[in-house]
């Protein structure tokens, strides 16, 4: 539609495309750029700045030179900083939206949501800025006093992924600003515009020169391995695949930097038989299309109680079956494209595997002809344990069932995998749910909801999941500092 064209040329002709340090807006060093592609039909939208090594150095210059001011500004300014950001963002959510959804794919409307997600965390933290706490104690045993005192970690690399483009920034940048960090925001090669929009929101919102640093580029290896070498680094924040989380802390190991890591999942979607089928099919069309499925906490194994298997796989193949597909710009579309060839290709590979293994497909299960990295809604039965589907994040809109008998059996089978984010559960017996909820090796579970992320909730996993926490009361401790300080009083 033309009105959509002109939109979206505007919406992309408002973004500054350089890098942006210490608060100004430049080309790479080494003049490259790169191309930022729509996902919808493989078409580049526009070219963006290619950091280099050099550039990631000026940027941490700018960051540590910014560190001790940022850290000495009263609580309330950098709450107010937030609090302007939030309503600024909010008041540009129709751009915001229609930005990650043309870099993205996702549909307008899931954009739309992301963007009111995102922008909570700059409102949430904005309250939490003002309510660092400190300690002071009598020592049981003396007349010393034991004094507590939080301070900023200082200097943060903040890596984040393509699939939320929006609210993985903010989920990190709330909590720094509101500690009182300067960082460097290094966003998805894929997803670049939206972390440069959110650099003009948090400068029209007043946050100081070099405070905020964004290095887009297409090389992230050779920007981060500098930066994770200088002493003026002092943290990483990194969201995204497992595999590159773990070449991160390796490097980190070299000089002990503080990381959190949010990496990847392999969510257990279980059904039990008292659990209420309907709303089990609704939670498990969140749980496994938002954002379609491409999402650390996507359902990637549904386990379904034999007695009710038969029902929800009906209905659960009949609403995916009824989704609309098409670009995300579109008109009351619900499924986008995956966001590249690489991405399409591997859901592709695993539901050939799954169905060279004897699995049923139910719906979908085909590449679509045409332009754009589509995949359809499809739904799979009778996977076995083999299937790579079950061990590999699928990050794709696949429902592969399996079905079981027995509690302990399906309790195993949950926790038998090297992920642990989160698990699902759907049960009318609450006694059950919640010793399930106890038993299951993951930092969050859905009880009869399949949705979990909320900007007041630690977000997390444990086992290969991740370390440390965002989100919540406790989101802003990952970038404080616990200082003890020892006093005589005589
Ligand atoms: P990815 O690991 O390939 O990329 C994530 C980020 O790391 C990108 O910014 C990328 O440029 C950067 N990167 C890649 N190689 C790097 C290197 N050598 N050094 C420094 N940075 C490097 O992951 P992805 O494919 O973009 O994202 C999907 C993954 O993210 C999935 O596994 C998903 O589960 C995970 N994820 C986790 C959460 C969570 O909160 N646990 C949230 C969203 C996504």
């Amino acid at each position: 539609m033309p009105g959509r064209t002109v939109g979206a040329a505007a919406v992309l002709d408002r973004i500054d495309r350089g890098l942006f340090i210490g608060g100004r807006w430049r080309p790479a060093s080494g003049g490259r750029t790169f191309a930022v592609e729509d996902p919808s039909s493989g078409h580049t939208l526009c070219e963006v700045a290619d950091a280099t090594a050099e550039d990631a150095l000026d940027a941490l210059s700018a960051a540590a030179t910014a560190q001790r001011a940022w850290a000495a500004t009263p609580p309330r300014e950098r709450a107010e900083v937030l609090r302007r950001a939030y309503e600024i963002l909010v008041a540009r959510t129709e751009e915001a939206a229609l930005l990650i959804t043309l870099e993205m794919g996702k549909s307008l409307s899931e954009s739309r949501s992301e963007v009111a997600y995102g922008a909570e965390f700059l409102r949430w933290y904005a309250e939490e800025a003002v309510r660092i706490p400190g300690d002071f104690t009598v020592e049981p045993g003396g007349s010393g006093r034991i004094v507590l005192m939080r301070q900023p970690v200082g200097p943060s690399l903040l890596i984040t992924p393509w699939n939320v483009p929006l609210a993985m920034p903010t989920r990190k940048i709330g909590p720094a600003v509101a500690a009182g960090c300067t960082m460097i925001l290094k966003p998805a090669e894929q997803t670049p515009l939206t972390a440069l929009l959110l650099a003009q929101v948090l400068t029209e919102a007043g946050l100081p020169d070099g405070v905020l640093n964004v290095l887009t580029t297409s090389d992230p290896g050779s920007v981060a391995a500098p930066l994770m070498r200088d002493d003026r680094l002092r943290k990483v924040s990194f969201t995204g695949s497992t595999e590159v989380g773990r070449t991160l802390i390796a490097a980190s190991a070299e000089r002990v930097l503080r990381t959190s890591m949010e990496l990847g999942g392999n969510a257990p979607f279980i059904v039990c038989a008292d659990a209420d089928v309907d709303a089990a099919v609704d939670g498990a069309m969140v749980a496994k299309m938002r954002n379609v499925g491409q999402a650390c906490i996507a359902a990637n194994r549904f386990y379904v109680h034999a007695d009710v298997a038969a029902e929800f796989v009906e209905e659960l193949t009949a609403r995916m079956r009824g989704m609309v597909v098409g670009r995300g710009t579109d008109d009351g579309v619900e499924v986008g494209p995956l966001v590249d060839e690489a991405q399409r290709d591997k859901v592709a590979e695993l539901v050939d595997d799954a169905v060279g293994r004897g699995a049923r497909l139910h719906t979908g299960g085909a590449v679509p002809p045409g332009p754009g990295w589509f995949y359809p809604p499809t739904v799979l039965t009778g996977v076995p344990s083999s299937a790579r589907l079950v061990t590999e994040e699928i990050f794709g809109p696949v429902a592969a069932v399996t079905t079981f008998t027995d509690e302990q059996e399906v309790l195993r089978a949950a926790n038998a995998t090297g992920s642990g984010l989160v698990s699902y559960v759907y049960s009318r017996d609450i006694g059950r749910a919640v010793r399930m909820a106890e038993s299951l090796e993951t930092g969050m579970v859905g009880l009869n909801r399949g949705f979990v992320s909320n900007p007041a909730a630690p977000f997390g996993g444990m086992k290969q999941s991740g370390l440390g926490r965002e989100g919540g009361r406790v989101g802003i401790e990952e970038y404080l500092e616990l200082k003890y300080v020892a006093l005589d009083v005589d």
